[in-house]
């Protein structure tokens, strides 16, 4: 049980200002995930007290810190967004200033502002059982800080936010331009009428080439080897016709559910039969691309669709882009950066004053704290991750993690569903604490994610795993989740349950 509510009387330490000591929730992360969680426990907890911390000066997580030309969404917004509060915009592919505008919104509609406190990051959470709370210690502009709380509830994303991924290019201290990772874009950087190289054949090269093209670059898109691109109209024609017939609610839960069973669908096709998959993606390209550009050389991929994650492009922005001759592409392995730009191993030099590294993310679970319990220190790459929520053996936790084959907050919305029902469960029965037993997991351990992006690969032994069957299973499958939400009970063999007074020693075997 996390029994006491708000309107009990407590002590108040605060550096909260106001709000409760401990805490029942603390919430970090001001993201998708963070602010769905802060929704979901204001719909279905409202006794509970909690507050929210953010790292950053402002709301909106990924679509605060990347400000690259051209920064949109790849999956559907109708499915990105939140259920509760549907994306209305006819525009299914939004830019990230409207995502960041659609979370600020949705927390000042919620009336979330007064719990959250930005420019608060967590540096470390410490568990004790004697006490059943978390002691969380905070950095902030003012110093250090300390909040407890009895149940800690990550939303702080993946990856490290100071740094992305930059491979080491022999020679790049050589070269005589500016080089560019596009998650520290500089507010300064003119591109008109230069020749900007974007190394990368992710989400982001694909979103960046059509958009400095337009801006005036003359731009090369190079790859050392070939993605799945497909395109995908950015309106949603069947949206705005629904909603001028039919009330919104309905509206906006058709479209959502239009795209839920679109991605399903075209995932288990991809992943049941890959050949047809592959050479309808393959002819697509052929047919946007037209004849002056090689598709077997620079968008035939040796592995299968949804191995690594297919892009997504609106409207061919990218095709058009390269049969226009507003961009070009090339594929092969980098040999080093000279003084004027880029040789190839192949001996091919592209000439640049600007090179983009859109060579991806450097995975990190946690936010970067150090987490404790009773002192150990918790290494999520020892952990298995049970229903895909928590880390095995850490008591009164969440960690929100989305899906790498649909949108992120339709997993992350579950997530907060389900840890709503705990936490009320908890409080029904007088429990206390609440602890996911890795032993009962069994033997079988396997990859959290099963992509073979190197930014996946690269974070494998950081990463927490999952076990062999479920709850231990992470699916990657909205419809079965929603499914065994619904028809499953909280409690289960795996997650032990405690009292007052009771500790992890009388459970854990
Ligand atoms: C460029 C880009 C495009 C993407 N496009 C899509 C897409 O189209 N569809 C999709 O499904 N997914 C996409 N993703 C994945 C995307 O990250 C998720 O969709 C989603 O935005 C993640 O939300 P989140 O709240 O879980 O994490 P984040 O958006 O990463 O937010 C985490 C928040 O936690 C804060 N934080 C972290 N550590 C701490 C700490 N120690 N203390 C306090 N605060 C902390 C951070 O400052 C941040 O505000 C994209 C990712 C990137 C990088």
């Amino acid at each position: 049980m996390l029994p006491e509510s708000e309107s009990r009387d407590r002590p108040t330490l605060n550096p909260l200002g106001g709000l409760p000591d401990p805490l029942d929730v603390l919430i970090v992360g001001a993201g998708l995930s963070g602010i769905d969680a802060a929704c979901r426990l204001t719909l279905h907890c409202p006794r509970k007290s909690w507050a929210l911390v953010e790292a950053r000066d402002r709301i909106g997580g990924t679509w605060d810190l990347f400000r690259y030309p051209g920064i949109r969404s790849d999956s559907d917004m109708h499915t990105l967004g939140f259920p509760f509060r549907p994306w209305q915009a006819d525009a299914s592919i939004a830019d990230g200033p409207a995502i960041r505008d659609y979370i600020e919104d949705t927390a000042s509609e919620f009336g979330l502002m007064p719990r959250i406190r930005l420019g608060w990051r967590v540096t470390r959470a410490d568990w004790c059982s004697r006490d059943q709370l978390w002691t969380v210690g905070l950095a902030t502009a003012e110093g250090g800080r300390k909040v407890r709380c009895r149940f800690l509830y990550l939303c702080s994303g993946y990856y490290r936010y100071d740094q992305g991924h930059t491979p080491v290019f022999p020679g790049a201290e050589d070269f005589r331009g500016r080089i560019v990772h596009p998650q520290h874009w500089p507010e300064d950087l003119e591109v008109k009428g230069r020749r900007v190289v974007v190394i990368g054949s992710g989400a982001t090269a694909v979103t960046l080439v059509p958009a400095l093209a337009d801006r005036g670059a003359m731009v090369t898109m190079l790859q050392r080897s070939p993605t799945y691109i497909v395109s995908r109209p950015r309106h949603d024609d069947l949206g705005a016709r629904l909603r001028r017939r039919l009330p919104g609610w309905l509206a906006a839960a058709l479209v959502r559910w239009k795209y839920i069973g679109w991605s399903l669908l075209t995932y288990q096709l991809a992943r049941r039969r890959p050949e047809t998959v592959k050479r309808r993606i393959i002819e697509a390209a052929r047919a946007a691309l037209g004849d002056g550009i090689d598709v077997s050389r620079h968008f035939t991929p040796t592995y299968a669709p949804w191995d690594q994650r297919v892009c997504l492009v609106p409207d061919g922005d990218l095709f058009t882009a390269l049969k226009t001759g507003a961009a070009e592409i090339a594929t092969g392995r980098i040999a080093r950066f000279t003084p004027i730009g880029i040789r190839l191993e192949s001996g091919e030099e592209i000439d640049a004053d600007v090179i983009i590294t859109a060579t991806g993310l450097e995975m990190r679970l946690l936010g970067g704290m150090e987490m404790r319990v009773d002192g150990a220190l918790v290494n999520p790459g020892d952990r298995l991750l049970y229903q895909g929520m928590m880390l095995g053996d850490v008591p009164n936790h969440a960690l929100a993690m989305g899906y790498v084959n649909a949108s992120w907050t339709l997993k992350c919305d579950l997530t907060a569903r389900a840890v709503c029902r705990l936490l009320n469960r908890m409080e029904r029965h007088g429990h206390t604490v609440c602890v996911p037993r890795q032993a009962a997991a069994g033997d079988g351990r396997e990859p959290l994610l099963g992509f073979a992006s190197g930014y996946v690969l690269r974070a494998r032994p950081h990463m927490p795993g999952q076990g062999s069957r479920p709850p231990w299973r992470v699916r990657q499958n909205y419809l079965a989740d929603l499914a065994a939400f619904h028809l499953s009970s909280p409690r289960d063999a795996a997650l032990a349950f405690l009292r007052p007074g009771q500790s992890l020693k009388d459970i854990t075997p």
